[in-house]
């Protein structure tokens, strides 16, 4: 019998990881096989980058021409060197990398004025227990509405999931929610995810039954990965996205 090192944390990435294939979880998480990094990463990324110095400003201060130098900043000095590491390098092909990470942040100033968003926290990491599961996590923002209220929010750069295939993403922001919480004693009233590429926001109210979901599942997870460790045991779980899945090569279930 094989036994692994137990894991310090879960991650909301990585249950959802243990959750597509639990091989797949222990290639990236625990014997650390890297995976290749791709252009929505450095993406996703660049603009989560941008849009946390942006609003880390003062409100007066959050206009477009603030937010392009720090885009041009942010490029010059870390993002222009990332990219041509995974061969972006043609000026083509740059411009429309720049180009399509722009209007992610650009198109934030038809989703709201940012000099009136009252932010409460940006890229907060939180580090916690719940139900004596270890969980690390940062959450790209959270907000105080004009009525007082709170909400959680994450940024997507990617499509818009269509409903039978948001569950991760719903899974991640109420994670937020209930970490937040139990981390500053408050109520959270409203989840939200922004796809900026795409200007749409959608909202998720944190209810009961959204929220035993998570706890189950992260106890779940982490029963499962307790036990994996123990036995070396990580079964496969093959599907449609194997065909993403960057240790397809040396998988069992396609060997
Ligand atoms: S190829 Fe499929 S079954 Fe194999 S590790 Fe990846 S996700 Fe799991």
């Amino acid at each position: 019998m094989t036994s692994l090192e137990l894991p310090t944390h879960l991650s909301a990435s990585s249950i959802s990881t243990y959750e597509q294939c639990p091989l797949r979880y222990r290639f990236s998480r625990l014997d650390k096989i890297p995976e290749p990094t791709t252009q929505p990463m450095i993406m996703g990324s660049f603009v989560h980058e941008i849009l946390e110095e942006f609003y880390a400003l003062p409100p007066e201060e959050r206009i477009i021409a603030e937010a392009r130098t720090i885009a041009r900043n942010l490029w010059e000095n870390k993002f222009k060197e990332e990219v041509a590491l995974i061969g972006i390098r043609t000026d083509q092909k740059v411009n429309d990398f720049r180009w399509s990470a722009w209007w992610c942040v650009e198109n934030i100033f038809s989703m709201e004025d940012p000099t009136k968003v009252k932010i409460r926290g940006i890229e907060d990491k939180f580090s916690a227990e719940i139900d004596g599961v270890p969980l690390l996590g940062y959450i790209d923002r959270w907000i105080e509405e004009h009525d007082g209220s709170l909400t959680v929010a994450d940024y997507k750069t990617g499509k818009v999931s269509k409903p039978q295939y948001e569950g991760d993403k719903v899974f991640q922001i109420i994670l937020y929610v209930e970490m937040l919480e139990r981390l500053n004693d408050i109520q959270v009233d409203n989840a939200e995810i922004m796809y900026v590429k795409f200007k749409e926001r959608k909202k998720y109210a944190p209810t009961k039954e959204r929220r035993r979901t998570v706890l189950k599942l992260i106890n779940q997870t982490w029963d499962g990965v307790v036990k994996g460790c123990e036995t070396g045991v990580f079964p496969t779980k093959t599907g449609p996205l194997c065909n993403w899945c960057a240790y397809k090569k040396i998988c069992p279930a396609w060997s």
